[in-house]
């Protein structure tokens, strides 16, 4: 997952790294760099559980927030055995940037629990999440730090962290979360947003490069909530899927995959990618990536893309669903070829989009439809891509740089009308 690459830096130091020339770019003041460049809080927390064999485990759990400046905390928890601090900082501060670069009012926070959620029951990973948002319970609120699900979490995670907050402060409080079971308070469109970000940036890339849409090849690594719904979305509306991974493996078809079919497959049948019948190819989940396409969508988790193997990719579009699948040595090798990147903090930024939704449809208690909510998405959406892609072309950095410019151009601003207090 999110381990360590030989020679290239942690996931940690490849944000601070893309920071620190983007905020050299914008001439950002020694001071606000300084601060904008630490966390606000970094929380550790023990939770021990008891398992169902009666036996007590003690977890690790961490919610890092980065910041609060253009308002509370935002972020998802990770359930995941090789999470760590540095990992849930990093996330923590692409959530800022994330939330700037789409703007909406919030700040970024996230937070992970060391555990391995494939071995746990249902029962314990309910305990689990329960003794982990009761010791954040004074750190989380609609106005200070909103959680939302993430890898190896869901919408029932998220509904637990709810009714735990709940129980604390004695009232039920949908806006705590976001990621919420429709049930309980949650959005239409929000399972599928951040699928359907990714698919609105890759057709804006299409129109921008002057490329067709129907027919047109996509590599999907990853086929979690972001790699399967964007999947799914993109076949839909026309795009030929040629190549899919998970962590069981990868499959590669020039002739396309069937993927409402795998998805069956995968989540229906419980069975696992690489066996889906008639697939194609069977390959690693890595060995997708270097397949000739016309676009790349990783979408899986950290580090996927090194100054290793970058060379190795081939494609005319690289869309970032995961947060930071390219190490920021990759990014040169990336720049070199001449692949249009759309950056994670900009590709999967759907998903907090809708969760800014859903979290003002919980604080007005009133719910809107469907269509209401991908409409929304799409306006935001297609804006922040011309955004960064007119600083891109204005500047003459990569639309990655870009991205992180117009975001901490935004923080940077609200900061100084804030001033400090001391
Ligand atoms: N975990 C998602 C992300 O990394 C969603 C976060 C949210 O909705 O708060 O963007």
């Amino acid at each position: 997952m999110a381990s360590q690459v030989t020679g290239e830096l942690n996931v940690f130091e490849s944000a601070e790294a893309r920071f620190e020339i983007a905020a050299k770019r914008l001439g950002l003041e020694q001071g606000v760099y300084r601060f904008l460049k630490c966390p606000e809080r970094e929380i550790t927390v023990y939770i021990p559980v008891a398992l169902d064999s009666g036996r007590l485990e003690v977890f690790t759990g961490y919610r890092v927030l980065h910041s609060t400046v253009r308002g509370p905390g935002k972020g998802g928890i990770r359930f995941a055995p090789d999470v760590s601090l540095d990992e849930v900082r990093a996330l923590a501060a692409w959530m800022t940037w994330k939330c700037a670069v789409v703007d909406i009012p919030f700040g970024g926070a996230k937070g992970g629990v060391i555990c391995d959620p494939s071995k746990l029951s249902k029962a314990e990973l309910e305990r689990v999440t329960r003794r982990y948002t009761a010791s954040l319970s004074d750190w989380l609120g609609p106005e200070r730090d909103i959680p939302a699900p993430d890898i190896g979490t869901n919408a029932q995670t998220m509904a637990w962290v709810m009714d735990t907050y709940a129980m604390h402060v004695r009232q039920a409080t949908t806006a705590v979360v976001t990621g919420k079971p429709l049930e309980l308070g949650g959005s239409q469109g929000r399972n599928e947003a951040t699928g359907r970000g990714v698919m609105i940036c890759c057709d804006k890339a299409l129109a921008k490069l002057k490329m067709k849409r129907d027919g047109c090849r996509v590599i999907v690594q990853g086929f979690g909530n972001v790699g399967s719904q964007g999947a799914l979305l993109m076949h839909a509306a026309g795009y030929k899927i040629i190549g899919a991974a998970d962590v069981n493996g990868g499959l590669y078809n020039e002739n396309g995959i069937d993927i409402p079919k795998l998805y069956d497959w995968v989540y229906g049948q419980k069975k696992h990618l690489p066996e889906f019948p008639g697939g194609g190819e069977k390959m690693t989940a890595q060995e997708v990536l270097f397949r000739p396409t016309d676009i790349l969508v990783p979408a899986a988790t950290e580090n996927q893309i090194t100054s290793q193997n970058a060379s190795r990719v081939d494609c005319r579009i690289l869309c970032e669903g995961a947060n930071g699948p390219t190490t920021s040595h990759a990014d040169a090798i990336i720049e070199k070829k001449e692949i249009f990147i759309i950056p994670d903090i900009l590709g999967n930024a759907g998903g907090v989009t809708v969760s800014y939704f859903e979290w003002v449809q919980d604080r007005q208690g009133f719910f809107w439809r469907e269509s209401e909510v991908n409409e929304r998405l799409q306006d935001v959406m297609e804006h922040s891509f011309d955004q960064v892609v007119r600083y891109a072309e204005l500047h003459k950095v990569n639309n990655r740089i870009a991205a992180y410019i117009v975001a901490i151009d935004r923080v940077a601003r609200a900061l100084k009308l804030r001033g400090f207090y001391a």
